[in-house]
């Protein structure tokens, strides 16, 4: 029997209880006492789960009223000066409230601190800002009141805290303007590690016997400076007090490993899943006296562990080891969904190939249970009905397609190759014949409570298909219409058929399925709830053509018709683990390639593939980008290629650094690409100056994030700015991104305003 532990439970709860205890309690609909209580809840039942599992110890510190990086910015006082100071240093949860979100029932409102994807997870934390000379003090109490809770409920906490230079480089400053890398924000250490250490010396003061420091920068490539920190960081926090456990998650130590040969800390955590050739090396490194905690349960993904696999690899380690090897999840659990159980629409098949957090604790114990001695005779059927379950998946017809998989291997003969830009667009010219700067959105236009309702009632069964059609026309009619009236020139249908731009793909796509309840973070009180794509990806019937083309024979001027692109869906989605990611993403191109095809063939002449995910699926290490934007840009090649010269394809891409990987941007050679660049300025465009961007080039001119109206002289400006960086010719007035989140009367103004700046633009010209 081997000891096992978790690095982190979903905090939200298994009915999202603390998303509507959140927001009760924003609203004022309910007071902090009874938020206060909804926390306390769901830690005891979390810790109950996790120690009735097995578990050697019951996290703490994985709780977060928001975010677990502001919830440590926020113990460290470090509040930004525009939410003000309290006189007694202590920083209250309407202030961490403020920072998370602007505002909060108590407190001057303030502009929000930013949001930022946690390493390639679809989670985002609050960044922390950094100021030079920052002072930190202990300035909250929660994670030592939380100790004490798990320690009076009779458990065994073992803490989990934000390492400071992992902390550090998730930070800010405009101080800092050499970015994440710059040395200066090391200087901060000096006046960090002291409260580091006082919060350790507290903790040992409650009888913590062992600190979980996540430092999962050292996944990624750092700078020499910022690797020659961590022994001497090190050698002060393992003294402080409790042990360290040091963890690292997301991928592998890599050239790190030198870095923590010189830590003294006391165990160490590594992901096996996304890196288990790291094994050997860390065990060469591993001292006598270190703990090795092996993330081997995926964390990032819901299928059920190979537990034989699992077995095979770390037999030896146990052996050699003995107590010093720990058993893990790759990572915090916080990255599934909570519980399987609750998936009472999933066929009974599919549902045996799931593994959400609390069946991932099961397999833990499971492995434990058949490490070092022999397994129980629980234990033993547990072990055999999981193989038999993968097994089976393996076997499932339900997952192979012959003729998916056919078509992918032969797909080298299909051609990703367009004609070139250049004779492209005149042909594109000469059909739709677009003055210059033409305008256009990215798509969506408000979702209304009505198209909201509708869907929802269609969706239960109180609403027929054909009234439910019907109504949705009705819907797409006034759009088309609208569009026509204030003068754009590439019209959009509206997108009033869509939930969500992946949902909407993944409920006609074969080889997906969907849960109930499978809920993730995002951020604060935001869950997503991504598909699952468990098979090979097939596209039975067309997606999006009826739509379109209903558009389209209401009017003269061309309809864009609108797809979510492969890479996109492939982000946002749970992916399949028995096959490399870039196979099921080019299932999903081929699939989106047929789609593209039948819209070309029923009349649509301009064809988006919005890819916001594209820059997030970057790697976390600069070595790896290559190839995925190999299969990336393949992808996206090899779904829009299948149309003639004459048909315009259009991406979209969200807020986004276009500098490094511009080249690649440009080998997806659409013929249009609209990207958010209205907050920035256009600065964001000079990724794509100097001929760097051959193609047509949409740089947004309305911030569809605001409310606000932007003004017509505002908008020229804007283009005047990007015709000072790039050809005239080449450029489109387009807004920022989709109007889904907008209402009507400003969606209305702002676009009357955006035909007027682009009738301006003309006349200038
Ligand atoms: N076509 C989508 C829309 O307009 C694009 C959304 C996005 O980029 N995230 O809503
Ligand atoms: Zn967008």
């Amino acid at each position: 029997m081997s000891i096992f532990h978790n690095l982190g439970f979903p905090r939200i709860g298994v009915q999202r209880e603390l998303k509507w205890a959140q927001e009760a309690y924003w609203a004022g609909r309910q007071d902090a006492a009874a938020l206060a209580e909804t926390g306390k809840t769901l830690r005891a039942r979390h810790w109950a789960l996790q120690a009735q599992a097995g578990t050697a110890f019951v996290p703490v510190g994985d709780f977060a009223w928001y975010d677990h990086i502001l919830e440590w910015t926020t113990l460290l006082g470090a509040v930004p000066a525009r939410f003000g100071q309290p006189d007694d240093q202590s920083v209250s949860l309407d202030t961490l409230f403020r920072m998370a979100r602007g505002r909060a029932p108590t407190g001057r409102p303030a502009a929000a601190c930013e949001m930022t994807k946690w390493f390639d997870t679809n989670y985002h934390y609050i960044v922390p800002e950094l100021v030079p000379g920052q002072q930190y003090r202990v300035a909250r109490e929660d994670l030592f009141d939380q100790t004490r809770e798990a320690l009076e409920l009779g458990y065994r906490p073992k803490v989990v805290i934000p390492g400071p230079l992992t902390w550090l480089w998730l930070g800010k400053g405009d101080a800092y303007n050499g970015g994440a890398s710059d040395e200066g924000k090391l200087q901060l250490l000096e006046n960090l590690l002291p409260v580091y250490e006082q919060v350790l010396q507290r903790l040992q003061g409650l009888g913590v016997e062992w600190v979980q420091i996540d430092e999962p920068v050292l996944v990624l490539d750092l700078p020499e400076a910022w690797r020659r920190a961590y022994a001497g960081v090190y050698g002060r926090l393992a003294a402080a007090g409790p042990k360290v456990l040091l963890a690292t998650y997301f991928g592998a130590l890599g050239d790190n490993l030198a870095v923590l040969r010189e830590l003294p800390v006391h165990g160490v955590h590594i992901d096996l899943v996304r890196a288990p050739q790291q094994l050997e090396p860390v065990l060469r490194v591993l001292r006598a006296d270190q703990v090795l905690s092996a993330g081997i349960v995926n964390g990032r993904n819901i299928w059920r562990t190979d537990l034989d696999a699992a077995r095979e690899l770390l037999a030896p380690v146990q052996a050699q080891l003995g107590d010093r090897l720990w058993l893990a999840p790759s990572c915090s659990l916080l990255h599934v969904p909570v519980d399987l159980a609750g998936e009472t629409e999933l066929d009974a098949e599919l549902k045996s190939w799931l593994s959400f957090a609390t069946q991932k604790l099961d397999e833990l114990r499971w492995l434990a249970g058949s490490l070092g001695g022999e397994p129980n005779a629980d234990t033993q059927a547990a072990l055999e009905n999981q193989r038999r379950a993968l097994q089976e998946r393996r076997a499932s017809p339900r997952i192979h397609n012959a003729a998916v998989q056919q078509r992918l291997k032969g797909s080298d003969g299909l051609s990703r190759e367009r004609t070139p830009f250049a004779q492209r667009i005149v042909r594109q010219q000469d059909v739709l014949k677009l003055p210059p700067y033409p305008t256009t959105t990215i798509g969506s236009f408000p979702q209304t409570a009505e198209i909201r309702a509708l869907r929802r009632e269609w969706k239960a069964g109180t609403l027929s298909d054909a009234a439910y059609e019907k109504a949705i026309r009705a819907e797409i009619e006034q759009v088309v219409r609208f569009q026509e009236r204030i003068g754009l020139d590439v019209l959009v249908h509206g997108e009033p058929e869509r939930n969500d731009m992946v949902e909407y793909f993944g409920e006609l796509l074969a080889g997906f399925a969907f849960t109930r309840n499978g809920w993730v973070q995002s951020y604060g009180s935001r869950c997503v709830k991504p598909p699952v794509i468990f098979g090979d990806v097939a596209r039975p019937i067309p997606m999006t053509v009826a739509w379109a083309a209903y558009a389209q024979s209401l009017t003269g001027k061309p309809v864009k018709g609108m797809l979510t692109g492969p890479v996109t869906i492939l982000q946002w989605s749970f992916v399949r683990d028995d096959q490399p990611r870039s196979t099921t993403c080019r299932q999903l191109a081929l699939a989106l390639r047929d789609e593209v095809v039948d819209l070309e063939t029923a009349g649509i002449g301009v064809i988006q593939i919005d890819e916001p995910a594209f820059r997030e699926g970057l790697p976390l290490r600069r070595a790896d980008w290559a190839e995925y934007l190999d299969w990336a840009v393949d992808s996206f090649r090899l779904s829009t290629a299948g149309v003639r010269d004459e048909t315009q394809i259009h991406t979209h891409m969200c807020y986004s650094e276009f500098n490094d990987i511009i080249d690649s941007i440009a080998a997806m050679d659409a013929d249009v690409i609209t990207i958010e660049t209205s907050r920035s300025n256009m600065e964001l465009l000079g990724a794509f100056e100097d001929f760097r961007y051959p193609n047509d080039i949409g740089p947004g001119v309305y911030d569809i994030h605001s409310p606000n109206v932007p003004s017509v002289d505002w908008m020229v400006d804007l283009m005047h700015k990007a015709a000072s960086r790039l050809p005239a010719e080449r450029l489109w007035v387009n807004p920022d991104c989709g109007l889904k989140t907008r209402a009507w009367p400003e969606t209305e103004a702002a676009l009357v305003a955006m035909v007027d700046a682009a009738q301006a633009l003309r006349k200038a010209a």
